[in-house]
């Protein structure tokens, strides 16, 4: 079936030619005239199905003609990373015709999600948390929405969203189309779809649990201390030319990404305690094929959608069977073929054993010729939790040591002329601090936050300063 049977717009089918897309995925065939007939609709869908184009281009197809100025249509989506990607998709689909859209999500100035509420940008692509704050606003209107999509409905319930999701609900028009999407169909996501939609045509693309076509799955046994060697080992091979890895935690995550740069690879990574330009600079030099190997946590990889991305390496394995739905669907995007490794040590079996069930079937070992997996255990990607306490405590000491030695610089020249105990617009406790940095500490139990705990020390370097520098 060609896209021109969907009866799309033309300026849409220039876009969507422009993309290159020859015909519609198995879901945008069911989901758009389901969409383009005013239904709503309920996809059980994976990502890499298509079912971004699925939704945006019905919504695309009724605002093209439609009066501008007001928001008519809201994606909410779990991560910035997907709300990124959908609004990119979006600029692609609708390049040829005057529809606008703007992404809201946390992590980035208010400022230019502001101005696009105010100025009624057609398609608002938003995160919960990021668009409840506008929300409180009076410049936030969704009156006027006629098109609200729900995207990866079942990841939003891992990461707790549903309370917000109920009441963004709250701000919206009772007469509109909903389309909602979840790869899973959990109980909860069941009961908040019924909520939400009335007589909904329902799309069941795949089989609950099952994975993508077109993706070659292994599993590469291999015990905890060795992934990381036999990661750089399939890689010096060639057998991996670009991969997204996951780690179980961020902190495996950026271990992992620094032994790999040791070993000469050029990786990044991307988790939730790297700031959004950190995220966003790592994404990019991964989608432009800069950087070969990204490493990354369920969440921040959620929406990364790189085109052609051979390799989906499960360091760890996921918890939960739906994360490697999840995880391996970033691989053999849009009915295209990828490979999809997990690495699982002697530890994780009952977590394999839990996929194996949910994909209804074994997977197929795979070890690796020359790799020597009797080698000696290489140091651990985890640190004792003793020694990373340790490394955070010595960390903050330092942190504290140059404020105060800035502080120190910064008061220096005043102190000959300050009377002491009177401080100039300041607290009380700092004035008698600052008065009292010559003689014997009696300040610091005077008017100290407990943030100063090592002020002792601090003083004491201050005090030492001086002869340091004329030593
Ligand atoms: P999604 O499941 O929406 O994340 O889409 C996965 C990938 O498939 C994206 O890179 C899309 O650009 C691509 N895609 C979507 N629809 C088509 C199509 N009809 N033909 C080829 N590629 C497509």
């Amino acid at each position: 079936m060609p896209f021109a049977s969907l009866k799309l717009h033309p300026a849409l089918l220039r876009g969507i030619k422009d993309l290159g897309f020859i015909r519609p995925t198995g879901i945008q065939g069911e989901a758009i005239p389901a969409a383009m007939s005013g239904r709503d609709v309920l996809a059980c869908a994976q990502t890499g199905s298509g079912k971004t184009a699925a939704f945006l281009l019905p919504i695309l197809n009724g605002l093209i003609d439609g009066p501008r100025g007001k928001t008519r249509a809201l994606v909410l989506a779990p991560t910035r990373e997907l709300a990124a990607q959908i609004l990119e998709d979006l600029k692609d689909l609708a390049t040829h015709t005057p529809v606008s859209g703007a992404s809201v999500f946390g992590g980035v100035g208010h400022g230019p999600q502001e101005h696009a509420f105010r100025s009624g940008v057609d398609v608002i692509i938003a995160t919960p948390g990021r668009l409840l704050d506008h929300l409180r606003a009076p410049y936030a209107k969704l009156d006027h929405i006629k098109y609200l999509v729900l995207d990866e409905a079942d990841r939003m319930l891992d990461m707790g969203f549903l309370p917000e999701i109920r009441k963004i609900l709250r701000y919206l028009p009772q007469r509109r189309q909903t389309m909602f999407f979840s790869a899973t169909m959990p109980p909860p996501i069941r009961a908040l779809a019924n909520d939400m939609l009335h007589h909904p045509v329902s799309i069941e693309r795949e089989r609950q649990g099952g994975t993508p076509v077109g993706i070659t799955q292994a599993i590469y046994p291999v015990s905890q201390e060795l992934k990381s060697a036999l990661l750089v080992a399939l890689l010096q091979r060639g057998d991996i030319k670009q991969a997204l890895v996951f780690t179980r935690t961020k902190h495996r995550a950026n271990r992992l990404a620094d032994y790999l740069v040791r070993a000469g690879v050029k990786a990044d990574r991307i988790h939730g305690n790297r700031s959004q330009t950190q995220r966003t600079a790592a994404l990019a030099g991964f989608k432009s094929g800069r950087i070969p190997v990204l490493v990354a946590t369920d969440i921040a990889a959620r929406g990364i959608d790189v085109e052609e991305l051979g390799h989906v390496v499960n360091f760890d394995v996921p918890l939960a069977a739906e994360d490697y739905i999840h995880r391996i669907g970033r691989t053999g995007r849009a009915e295209a073929t990828g490979e999809a490794y997990t690495f699982v040590s002697p530890q994780e079996q009952g977590e394999l054993a839990a996929i194996e069930r949910a994909v209804g079937r074994k997977l197929p070992r795979v070890t690796v010729p020359d790799f020597d997996y009797s080698a000696r255990p290489q140091a651990k990607l985890e640190v004792p939790i003793a020694q990373r306490i340790a490394e955070i405590r010595a960390r903050k000491a330092e942190e504290r040591r140059r404020r105060d030695e800035k502080s120190a610089r910064a008061n220096g020249p005043h102190r000959g002329h300050r009377p002491h105990g009177q401080g100039q617009g300041q607290g009380q406790g700092q004035a008698q601090g600052q008065g009292q940095g010559q003689s014997q500490g009696q300040g610091h139990s005077q008017g100290q936050g407990h943030d100063d705990q090592n002020r002792p020390h601090s003083r004491h370097r201050r005090r030492f300063r001086p002869r340091r520098h004329r030593s």
